[in-house]
This record gives structure tokens, sequence and C-alpha cells, in this order.
């Protein structure tokens, strides 16, 4: 069996701590199927339990260790699947129901063209108006019978596209790594790739310009060491809610591991990203963040940011680079600023 956990150290080590707090809500042991069950959860790697677990959470049922086997030997034991190797078998029966469908349209197409030959020879010869009438009559119903050939062709090609469609999706949602980051819910890395190679591929956005935010919290370390993890991760659910509300429409954000996080703003030139960072900026700087278990809020979180863009085609993974460029700028000159790129001040 493959490896199913793809995250590593610092990755899982934040799992934990989520873990952690939804096991303790729970009545269930602390024992390995417990934790299996909750780590597949919280990463998403695992869409049918997810769906049965958001179901089960939503009406407010406490996870017993009855609950836990049950969910564990359906979803987890048994329920493993390897999605590609049911993706393989089911493209095959596809493309086969094709193959067998262009044979017989093959065929189809090949008594077509020999009727038309010897109709062609017969319009050669002399011939009557009776027999024009029947040669008519002919060509006009081998026409018939290969039209419908075609058209249940086009209707089958149609069906299939849409079989395909639907199988892509099956391949992605099972796939091991999941677009989401567990601790915010917004884009992880891959999501923020997949969102890219749909926005390159949309004809609307076609020669708009696309802007990137970079951002990254101001000593974080700080946060950690003074407040402890958990704190650390509510900062950063608390900057990945800013981010959400702070943008709009078709513009999308994404964490990008630790406390760094990237913003994509489709058809926006830079000095519109400038002024969305710095909005983003000020609000976060503003903002009083409620410790876990004390009546005491912190305040002075802050936040840098690097700004760079390109034209929709471009290389993005370089412009991510600039905006990159632009981020470690605005750190060196003492943190808590948005620096838009500019190619002769980068290193
Ligand atoms: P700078 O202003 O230069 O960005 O300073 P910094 O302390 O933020 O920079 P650095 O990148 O050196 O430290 C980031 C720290 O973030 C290191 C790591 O301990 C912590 N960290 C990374 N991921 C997580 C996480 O998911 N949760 C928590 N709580 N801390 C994390
Ligand atoms: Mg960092
Ligand atoms: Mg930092």
């Amino acid at each position: 069996m493959k490896n199913r956990y793809k995250q590593g150290k610092a990755a899982s080590a934040e799992i934990l701590r989520l873990l952690l707090q939804k096991m303790a809500a729970h009545p269930a042991a602390f024992n390995p199927v417990t934790y299996a069950l909750w780590y597949e959860y919280i990463t998403g790697i695992n869409s049918p339990l997810s769906k049965t677990m958001n179901e089960l959470l939503a009406d407010g049922q406490l996870l017993t260790d009855e609950t836990v086997y049950e969910l564990y030997q359906r979803h987890i034991a048994d329920g493993n699947l390897d999605a590609e190797q049911a993706f393989k078998q089911n493209m095959q029966k596809v493309l086969l129901n094709l193959t067998r469908l262009t044979e017989v349209t093959g065929d189809e197409a090949g008594k077509f063209n020999e009727g038309l030959q010897k109709h062609g020879e017969k319009l050669a010869r002399e011939m009557d108006s009776d027999m024009l009438k029947s040669l008519v009559g002919e060509i006009a119903q081998d026409t018939k019978v290969m039209r419908s050939s075609v058209e249940s062709l086009q209707g089958k090609l149609h069906e299939s596209k849409s079989e395909i469609g639907r199988l892509q999706e099956e391949l992605l949602n099972a796939r091991s790594e999941a677009l989401n980051d567990p601790l915010t819910g917004i884009f992880n890395r891959r999501g923020l790739e997949v969102q890219m190679r749909n926005l390159f591929a949309n004809p609307e956005m076609q020669g708009k310009y696309i802007s990137f935010l970079m951002l990254d919290i101001d000593f974080f370390k700080k946060i950690n060491d003074g407040y402890g993890h958990l704190f650390g991760d509510k900062v950063i659910r608390v900057v990945a809610e800013v981010l959400k509300a702070q943008v709009k429409g078709q513009d999308s954000v994404a964490r990008l591991g630790g406390e760094e996080f990237a913003v994509i703003l489709p058809d926006t030139p830079q000095k519109g990203a400038f002024a969305v960072a710095e909005h983003i900026r000020q609000v976060i700087e503003k903002a009083k963040i409620r410790r876990l278990d004390k009546d005491e809020s912190v305040g002075g979180v802050t936040i840098s940011i690097g700004i760079a863009g390109c034209q929709v085609g471009a290389d993005w993974l370089a412009t991510i680079g600039n905006a990159d460029a632009a981020l470690y700028i605005s750190k060196q000159q003492g943190r808590n600023r948005s620096t838009i790129y500019a190619p002769e001040k980068a290193g």
C-alpha cells in the first residue's frame, strides 16, 4: 500500500495540535484508530470520510469508541481502494466504447462512400426522368442513414466527454493531497497552482494583468515563544480570515506554509494591488486577538507584504518569486509595510 500521508514533520505537528483539541471534545479513547480518523478528517485526504464526519458533527453527535471503530472500518480499512487504479479501469471502459462506436460509424461511412460512387457512375449514363427520380430517392435515403449514424456518434462523444470530466473530478477529489490547508480552510500551495492553471486557461482572462501579494507575519517566532503554539495557530487563522474578508470575487487566497500567505488579484494593476495590500496590512495592525484560555487580547501583530504582477500567460512562478523579493525588502526596511517589486532594487 502506498503511504497516504504526505505531510512532513512541521505540517503534521500542526495537525497533531488541531487533532488533540478535536479528540478531547469527544468521548472516544485517544488510541491510534481515533487518531487515524481525525488525521484523515483534518487533512481532508479522505473525502467520503469527511462527508460522513461532517454530517455527524453538524448533527451535534459525539464520537464514541464504537462510532470511531465503525467509521474506521468503513472509510479507512476497507474503503482504501486505490483511486488511480479505479480511474484507469473506468477510462479503459470509456475508450473501448468509443472505439466500437467509431468502428461502426467507419463502416457506415465506407458504405456511404461506395454508394456515392455508384450514384455518380449512374449519373454519367443516359437516364430518363423516372430513373433520375429514383436515383435522387436513393441518394436521399443513403444520406439519411449516414446522418443518423453521425448524429448518434456525436451524441455518444458528448456523453463520453461528460463521463471523462466526471472521472477526472473524482480522481482529483480522491487524490491524497487536498487543495485546502487544514488549519485555515483556504487554498494550500497545490490549490494555488490549480487556481492559476484555471485562470490562465480562462478565455476571458487572456491579455489581462494579474497581481500577486506575498505576505509573511512579522516576528512570528516571538509570538509562538511568548504565547504558545496554539495561540500562534490562532494568529495564522485570524490573518487568513482577514485576507478572505478583504478580497473580492475572483481573487483567491492561499497559505503557502508556516506563516506565509499569497493573494492572487486577477485583472488588477499594481497600483490597485498596492491599495489592497495596504488595507490588509492596516486591518491586521489594528486587530486584537483574544488569547485562548485567558481573558486577554494581544495586539501589535503585523505583516510584511511584497507585490508583483505579470500578463496572463507569462511565467507566474517567476512573478511570485519577484513578489517574494519585494517582501524581503519590506522586511529589511523595518517590516509592517508593503513594497512593489522593482527589478533594479532586487539583489
Ligand atoms: P520575520 O519577521 O523575519 O518573518 O520573523 P519570523 O520570526 O516570523 O520568521 P521565521 O520565518 O524565522 O519564523 C517563522 C516561525 O513560524 C518558525 C516556526 O516555528 C513558526 N511556524 C511555522 N509554521 C507554524 C504553524 O503552523 N504554527 C505555528 N504556531 N508556528 C509555526
Ligand atoms: Mg516566514
Ligand atoms: Mg515571519
